[in-house]
């Protein structure tokens, strides 16, 4: 099997990673809009191996052997794929426009199957207007190690594809679980909200920022507290998949909160930009702390 991972930021590197230790998978194309892009991704890929051969966990063979099979470039490099997995960004034009210009354009193989990585969009409304199906295939961060793969069937996605991918999860050692298209599906409907409420509760002065983490993860046994969480997601990505799930839904109690908001438009994001809740510039710092 080829597959084309179509965006090689933190979930399509994640993705192609997962694809290219699988003994049924031959190739992957790693694609971005620019080649460098492209290419750092396989670097984010390539420094975690040498991580993990550094500690002994891994065989530099082995590696080598992976790595190998990750072809990077432009969208344009993915014609004999079998699989398309779109993680480009959750924007829901620029998908449409990704998955147009790859059926149209650019593979040739008719049985491709087409699967995007949203976390939140409508799968029916990205395949609207499309010459073929399309269909939900939700990883999670970190992609290689996540086990599970939310596989979501549009209005039109053919019950056919559903199995298929399901079956290719299985091949990745991943465990499917089908869900109906609703915004958030399962996992963020649940997980997203309950985030957003720990930033309520921090913004409602119920406690501060290491103490809503810690009654969340010794009185809950989560691994990480709600704020910790946000800034690991990405602050951006949990307001855009509220916003999401209340624009679908029309409901008040998804609505998100305004400290979430004022963070992400002061570019707090979180990890990725070294400050959110927790400031990562020496360490993990409470921002509240400081
Ligand atoms: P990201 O910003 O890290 O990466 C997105 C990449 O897509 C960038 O490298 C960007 O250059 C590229 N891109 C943009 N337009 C493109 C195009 N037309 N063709 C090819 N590449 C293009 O984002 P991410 O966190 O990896 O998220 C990607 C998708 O995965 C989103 O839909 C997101 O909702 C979903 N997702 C994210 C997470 C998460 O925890 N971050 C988890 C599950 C699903």
């Amino acid at each position: 099997m080829k597959v084309a991972v179509i965006g090689a930021g933190t979930m399509g590197s994640g993705i192609a990673q997962a694809f290219a230790q699988c003994d049924a998978v031959e190739k992957v194309y790693l694609c971005d809009i620019k080649e460098e892009f492209a290419a750092g991704g396989l670097a984010k890929i390539k420094k975690g191996f040498d991580k993990r051969i550094a500690r002994g966990k891994m065989d530099q063979a082995v590696a080598d052997g992976i790595v190998a099979k990750i072809v990077t470039g432009l969208n344009t490099i993915a014609v004999d794929a079998d699989l398309v997995v779109e993680a480009a960004l959750e924007v829901m034009d620029i998908k449409k426009a990704c998955f147009k210009q790859l059926q149209d354009e650019i593979v040739q193989n008719p049985d491709c199957i087409y699967a995007s990585n949203t976390s939140s969009l409508s799968i029916t409304e990205i395949g609207s207007g499309l010459s073929k199906p399309v269909i939900g295939m939700h990883f999670f961060n970190p992609a290689p190690v996540m086990k599970l793969v939310e596989v979501i069937a549009g209005l039109n996605t053919p019950a056919e594809i559903v199995e298929k991918v399901k079956d290719i999860s299985v091949q990745l050692g991943k465990t499917p679980v089908q869900v109906n298209e609703a915004a958030g599906f399962v996992v963020n409907r649940i997980l997203v909200p309950m985030i957003n409420e720990g930033i309520c509760v921090y913004e409602a002065g119920v406690s501060d920022i290491a103490g809503i983490d810690t009654a969340m993860k010794l009185g809950c046994n989560h691994p990480m507290g709600p704020l910790e969480l946000g800034d690991y997601i990405g602050l951006d990505i949990v307001l855009a998949i509220m916003d999401v799930i209340y624009n679908d839904t029309g409901d008040s109690k998804y609505r998100a909160c305004p400290l979430l908001r004022k963070m992400v438009r002061g570019k707090r994001l979180g990890v990725k930009t070294g400050i959110g809740f927790y400031d990562y510039s020496n360490g993990k710092v409470a921002t509240d702390k400081q």
